[in-house]
């Protein structure tokens, strides 16, 4: 963190650095600029005060010059003088002074004339004087070129005096006879060095003079105008060192006689830079020829002259010919980098030249800029000072408080940097404190998001938010939960790539969003959908548009609930209102069928009983067919009847010992007609002998009756053959009926639903659905079970399980086996207000022997009762005036021995007309119409030899409940 930061100060300082560094290059480059002006203005005045100093050098180097010139005129103008003067002069004393000598130098004897002698006094100076021995001897009186060239000697000597540079002056003649040389010296010195260059007399010598440079530029033919003439740099025979000659021809009436000559040595030069004030480059003075008579560096201090110009000049302009380097200007001129100013001093061949580089007058003028300098360095301490602070002060706590931002943006502990200066302190503690309270804020904001969030979460109600185009921007949990639909898959999805909506309800729902406006933001409606599984649904959607503040819909926030199940339920209470609705009507059918089988009961007793006694005292066996015929048709109305009254009774659970082939065998009787109209056969194969089960009839009836009808209905709709087979088998302590049609079964989702309450596949009015569910129940209730096997095309088949009963159970009071006539004896009253009953039953009775009374009241009865001791009492229950349970009642109090001796017979299956009157005494119920066997039968238990009390013991316990 803390190198981190360290890299990023630097980055950041070096960038301000460049971007200060940017900032203040107009600065910079002004004072650069400025510089540069002020260089250039200085440049030019040093170069012009150079160039002032080399005139006044020129003119210094003109009058030095001015030494040997003007001496060497003075020579040539005192020669001419004496050379046209000499007409009546005599011979020159100076000849006198001559001397012929002839000293050996070296191995050679050079004899001739000299005036060595002169120089025994040490302090003479006399001039050195060279002749030809033969020229002596043809001197002649009269004053001649030799007696000039003698006399020359003082002016020589005049003008060594005042000008110490100039070295040796002399007379050369042409005619190589002799030499004047001043000053003086020694023959043997000027000899020794002359002899080695190759003299071997004083004439050869001589000769080899005349062949100098000096002698030959004065001939007429090297100077036909006869001027002046100045010789290059050489070195002096006689180790004077290097010099220069200054010369000039002397004629006689245009004859060329010789020249005179003065030799100055460099070191005038040398001397004359030497003494000159000291300006940068390079000083020198050079000749025609661009050799350096004498230089001096300002930088080096040098003052040794070489040969060439152009070894002093840099290499750029050492190649350039030496005429454009010694060529005059007012000024200095700039050539390759180099400043030069070069003056020719006066008339005579001598440059005087002034070069200076660049550099050296940089290094001159430098000093002067050191205000500039120091104003440039104190801007640039300036900036690096202001870079470090700024890095320092600024950059670095910025970092800091950036990455302190930081920190406390991603809620990390604050960096243990280095603590920040106290300056930004503050700004620190404000960052910390801002972003404390937004962190308060937005904890406070998550509490309000996450209650906000769990109220809509919370929701039973479905929350979705849509945007116009219909894709989900919000769904809640609860909406997610109903379609099946992770929430991550929905957000953003179209909203009907899941959940499809009835085209109609589609277009409604449009239609309703499209009319939201601000002032009316709500629409509700209800739409049938089909979810992602298939399943289908009904949903209630109130929809609030949300608007910009122009007014346009952005989004549509719908609240909805799934109506599925409360439109179910309003179905099924429809169904239930329905079935409650049939089943009213059926029970209305019911009490009036009940009614109907009532007044039936009676007349068919009637039938039934007389034929039956048609039957046995039939004289023919034709008759007794024939009543037996009437007898069975009459008994099968009978049993419609019971079925019938069984069907609309409502009487509580009679469990009894029940034979299901009976029961089987009346439900199919009562459905016979529908079966055959439908061209339904069936297949009964259940056993007769299955052991008994312990049930009611009733309802087990109910049950087949159920079966056997939907199993008509389902085969309704397939071509044929339609055949219900009915089978059966006993197993371990169970019965198992199984009913199975070949009609169009059923598919899972029916087979399912089948026994659900009020679940029909048949149209209102033919189905209630409540057959089969009343049926289970029923089973159940018998602790049994229904069961159902079925598939599409193969018909179904319905299963019964009922326990079978305890073998000590007695079979149904009604079922029992006839007694053979045997004969009884006892007194029995029959009360019934139908007097043909009545009279048929005492027929029938009296048959077996019995005395019979009737009665067609209760009152009556209760007549008969207190005048005689009855055996047996037989009375109708449903009777105008005293009925049958008042009459019981009445014959407890004044007859209670007969109380037990009494059978009652209904005909009523409807009203709860066994009250407790005959309950709780338990006395035997027989059913109209009249089964007369076992009204026989229970007379004769009644009156049974143990009484009355034996044959209740062997009553059945349900019978008398
Ligand atoms: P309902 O007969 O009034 O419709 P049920 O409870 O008796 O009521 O029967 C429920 C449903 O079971 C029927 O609507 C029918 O679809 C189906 N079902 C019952 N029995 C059969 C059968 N034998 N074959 C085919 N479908 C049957």
């Amino acid at each position: 963190m803390e190198t981190s930061i360290r890299r990023q100060t630097r980055a950041l300082t070096r960038r301000a650095a460049w971007l200060l560094l940017v900032a203040s290059l107009p600065l910079l480059l002004l004072i650069v600029g400025l510089g540069i002006l002020q260089y250039v203005e200085q440049r030019r005045i040093l170069l012009g005060d150079i160039a002032r100093q080399t005139e006044d050098r020129h003119t210094a180097l003109a009058a030095l010059l001015a030494a040997p010139v003007d001496h060497l005129a003075r020579l040539k103008a005192f020669m001419e003088e004496r050379l046209a003067d000499d007409i009546g002069r005599g011979p020159t004393p100076f000849r006198r002074f001559l001397r012929y000598e002839a000293p050996v130098i070296g191995a050679t004897r050079m004899g001739g004339f000299y005036t060595d002698h002169l120089r025994a006094d040490p302090s003479s100076d006399f001039g050195f004087v060279l002749a030809d021995a033969k020229l002596i001897e043809t001197l002649g009186p009269g004053y001649d070129e030799f007696d000039a060239a003698l006399d020359l000697i003082e002016p020589m000597r005049l003008g060594h005096l005042t000008s110490p540079y100039l070295q040796w002056s002399y007379y050369f003649s042409q005619g190589r006879q002799f030499v004047v040389i001043y000053p003086g010296a020694t023959a043997a010195e000027t000899l020794a060095t002359s002899v080695a260059a190759g003299g071997h007399d004083v004439r050869t010598l001589l000769a080899s003079w005349n062949e100098y440079d000096l002698f030959k530029l004065g001939t007429p033919r090297a100077d036909p105008e006869r001027k002046p003439y100045w010789t290059g740099v050489y070195v002096d025979a006689a180790g004077a060192g290097r010099m220069v000659t200054h010369a000039t021809p002397i004629y006689r009436q245009d004859r060329f006689l010789g020249i005179v000559a003065t030799d100055i040595t460099l070191g005038m030069f040398a001397q004359l830079l030497q003494h000159l004030a000291q300006t940068p480059g390079t000083v020198a003075i050079t000749n025609a020829q661009g050799q350096v008579l004498a230089a001096r560096n300002a930088v080096t201090g040098d003052t040794s002259a070489p040969e060439g110009l152009s070894s002093l000049l840099p290499p750029e302009l050492a190649t350039r010919p030496t005429v454009e380097v010694l060529a005059p200007s007012e000024g200095f001129r700039r050539i390759d980098g180099t400043y030069i100013l070069a003056r020719r001093a006066a008339a005579e061949p001598f440059w005087l030249i002034h070069f200076v580089s660049e550099t050296e007058l940089l290094r001159q003028l430098l000093p002067r800029f050191a205000p500039v300098g120091l104003i440039l360095l104190s801007l640039l301490v300036t900036l690096a000072v202001a870079i470090i602070l700024l890095g320092r002060h600024l950059v670095r706590p910025g970092l800091m408080l950036v990455r302190h931002i930081q920190a406390e943006a991603q809620n990390e502990a604050p960096p243990a940097a280095r603590v920040p200066p106290a300056m930004w302190r503050p700004w620190f503690d404000a960052v910390s404190r801002a972003f404390a309270s937004v962190r308060l804020y937005q904890k406070r904001l998550e509490a309000s998001e996450a209650e906000y969030r769990a109220v809509v979460e919370t929701q039973t109600e479905f929350v979705v938010r849509f945007l116009p185009d219909n894709r989900v921007l919000f769904a809640n949990e609860a909406y997610c939960r109903h379609i099946g639909i992770p929430r991550e898959v929905l957000l953003g999805a179209f909203a009907n790539e899941y959940v499809q909506v009835e085209p109609s309800d589609l277009v409604r729902l449009r239609g309703n969003i499209a009319a939201l406006t601000p002032e009316r933001p709500t629409s509700r409606t209800e739409l049938r959908v089909t979810m992602p599984g298939g399943r289908v649904g009904y949903e209630e959607w109130t929809d609030t548009g949300i608007f910009d503040d122009e007014g346009k819909l952005v989004a549509t926030q719908a609240v909805g609930r799934d109506l599925t199940e409360r439109k179910a339920t309003a179905l099924a209470l429809e169904r239930q209102r329905e079935a409650l609705h049939q089943s009213e009507k059926l029970a209305a059918l019911g009490s009036m069928l009940a009614g109907v089988a009532h007044e039936l009961n009676n007349p068919l007793s009637v039938v039934i009983g007389y034929s039956g006694m048609l039957t046995d005292l039939a004289e023919s066996e034709a008759m007794r067919d024939r009543a037996a015929h009437v007898q069975a048709a009459a008994e099968r109305c009978a049993r419609i009847v019971k079925a019938f009254l069984a069907m609309a009774r409502a009487k509580p659970v009679e469990r009894r010992r029940v034979v299901l082939a009976e029961v089987l065998d009346d439900a199919l009787t009562l459905s016979s007609y529908g079966l055959r109209t439908h061209s339904v056969t069936v297949d009964n194969a259940l056993p007769g002998d299955l052991p008994p089960v312990n049930a009611d009839r009733d309802q087990l009836h109910q049950v087949f009756l159920n079966l056997i009808v939907n199993a008509q209905h389902a085969l309704a709709v397939v071509p044929g053959p339609r055949r219900i087979r009915i089978t059966g088998h006993a197993e371990a302590g169970v019965v198992v009926v199984a009913i199975a049609d070949n009609g169009p079964g059923m598919d899972a989702e029916v087979q399912r639903r089948a026994f659900e309450p009020f679940f029909t596949t048949k149209p209102q009015g033919m189905g209630t659905g409540i057959g089969l569910a009343v049926s289970r129940g029923i089973v159940e209730a018998h602790g049994g079970s229904l069961t159902l096997a079925s598939s599409i095309g193969q018909g179904a088949s319905f299963t019964i399980r009922l326990p079978t009963a305890p073998s000590a159970q007695l079979p149904d009071a009604g079922a029992c086996e006839p007694l053979p006539p045997r004969s009884l004896s006892g007194q029995v009253l029959v009360v019934d207000d139908e007097e043909e009953l009545a009279e048929l039953i005492a027929e029938r009775l009296a048959a077996d022997g019995l005395e019979i009374d009737i009665a067609t009241s209760g009152a009556a009865a209760v007549e008969l009762i207190r005048s005689r001791a009855y055996d047996v009492l037989i009375t109708d229950l449903r009777m105008p005036d005293m009925d049958g349970s008042q009459l019981i009642a009445e014959v407890e109090r004044i007859a209670p021995a007969l109380l037990h001796r009494s059978i009652v017979i209904t005909g009523d299956a409807l009203g709860p007309e066994l009250d407790a009157t005959m309950t709780d005494r338990r006395l035997p119920v027989l059913e109209k119409p009249l089964d007369f066997d076992a009204l026989r039968g229970a007379v004769r238990r009644l009156l049974r030899p143990d009484g009355p009390e034996g044959a209740l013991a062997d009553m059945p316990e349900e019978a008398a409940p």
